[in-house]
């Protein structure tokens, strides 16, 4: 069977063929808000445009041994709702509209995020590395979900996540700044790795001392790694800036510039 060959179509041009999780465009097809096999039918309105990614997460509890986040039915349901709201405001989407403010408000608030020591400091003279991962991590959350973690750790909801940019080239280049960000995170765990347990011990502890002095140590000698973390970031900004720069905003300052 299947989902109706004209029914599906229609719900994929509703949504500009995008992932109604991430909203991404890449290799999107229709699947089941409630598997077959769990008695879910072929009627659209258990249809949803999905990535691979975001397929294997919504139904990864059939896969053993991973943790996983799942989703409830109605809140794939609102997913999809929202996903085609966005695909019919980004055809109308021109500069002063409504959208247009909107998309600046959140650009606004992404580069705010930037705008932190972790992204200004090189990387041999970072004073702090728990501290350095913890501003990634939370730059991270921030680009995706629009929630800050203020001074005294509070998380607030300041904005909404990336998904919600309605601009196409501003999404991509947004998108762009949080793989790069990942990419730093990543590399900084897999350089971590020799000192597993001892960072694992101190995550939530920014600052801790006994993890700073000694991963510290290690990271500042490091010069290959601290011109790719200095290069990395670098690029973060200057694709932040790019669009600042269209939207008429002041551009960020990067990395060894105070
Ligand atoms: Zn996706």
């Amino acid at each position: 069977m299947g989902f109706n060959q004209k029914e599906a179509d229609k719900l994929l041009a509703d949504t500009g063929r995008r992932c109604c999780i991430c909203g991404l465009l890449h290799s999107v097809q229709l699947h089941h808000i409630v598997p077959v096999e769990e008695g879910g039918t072929d009627d659209i309105d258990n249809a949803i445009p999905l990535c691979p990614n975001c397929h294997d997460e919504v139904h990864g509890h059939h896969a053993s041994g991973r943790t996983t986040r799942t989703y409830t039915a109605n809140e794939l349901k609102l997913h999809r709702q929202g996903t085609i709201e966005l695909a019919s405001k980004e055809k109308t989407w021109s500069p002063g509209d409504p959208a247009w403010e909107d998309d600046k408000d959140l650009l606004l608030f992404y580069a705010q995020c930037l705008d932190r020591p972790a992204f200004r400091t090189h990387f041999d003279q970072e004073l702090s590395f728990s501290a350095f991962d913890k501003a990634m991590e939370d730059t991270l959350i921030a680009f995706n979900t629009g929630y800050w973690r203020t001074r005294d750790g509070a998380v607030i909801e300041r904005a909404k996540g990336k998904v919600h940019i309605v601009h196409p080239p501003w999404r991509e280049k947004v998108e762009r700044v949080v793989e790069i960000i990942e990419d730093v995170r990543t590399r900084f765990r897999e350089a971590v790795g020799f000192n597993r347990m001892l960072y694992d011990y101190h995550r939530g502890h920014p600052g801790d001392f006994e993890f700073d002095r000694q991963i510290g140590k290690h990271f500042r000698s490091d010069r290959d790694l601290g011109d790719w973390m200095d290069t990395q970031r670098q690029e973060a900004i200057e694709t932040m800036n790019s669009i600042l720069q269209e939207i008429g905003y002041q551009s960020l300052r990067g990395i060894g510039q105070w």
